[in-house]
């Protein structure tokens, strides 16, 4: 088990974008592995991306509860409907405000494997995916909120 320090808003690096993972090798295992037992360390986190652990590689987790979903190079490739949510994010303590996103998106990614995988996603699971795959462009949900930030 090991847990890597997230970084918070006003560190560049969460602002940077992050680079596509062509090969899946024992780095981008340990990262996978070390950003699991990351998210599980916090109260209430449901996904984390590796540039919130500095790592500027387009490599998401989320455990919703049910175990962690590893996501490499994922890509938003479809969406429809619009949904209104309240956001947090690790980055952001205390932070929280609403965000409107697609109501069901489908992802692509590749798993810890290396094989693709396609994810139909809607309620917070869209959330979330939306939200994570917005780290690796440098954007914050703060970027996005229509309220103020509480
Ligand atoms: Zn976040």
């Amino acid at each position: 088990m090991a847990t890597r320090n997230i970084l918070t808003i006003g560190d560049e690096t969460l602002r940077k974008k992050s680079r596509k993972v062509e090969n899946i090798d024992e780095r981008i295992k340990t990262l996978l592995e070390d950003m699991a037992d990351t998210l599980h360390s916090t109260d209430d986190g449901v996904g984390l991306a590796a540039p919130q652990v500095g790592v500027l590689r387009r490599v998401v987790v989320i455990d919703m509860g049910d175990g962690a979903q590893n996501f490499i190079n994922p890509e938003i490739i479809s969406s429809e409907g619009t949904s209104a949510n309240v956001e947090s994010c690790l980055s952001v303590p205390g932070g929280s405000g609403t965000v409107i996103r697609p109501e069901k998106v489908t992802v692509k990614a590749l798993n810890e494997k290396g094989e693709k995988i396609t994810v139909d996603a809607d309620g917070m699971m869209a959330v979330c995916l939306c939200h994570e795959i917005d780290h690796l462009d440098g954007i914050l949900f703060v970027d996005r909120v229509i309220d103020k930030v509480i």
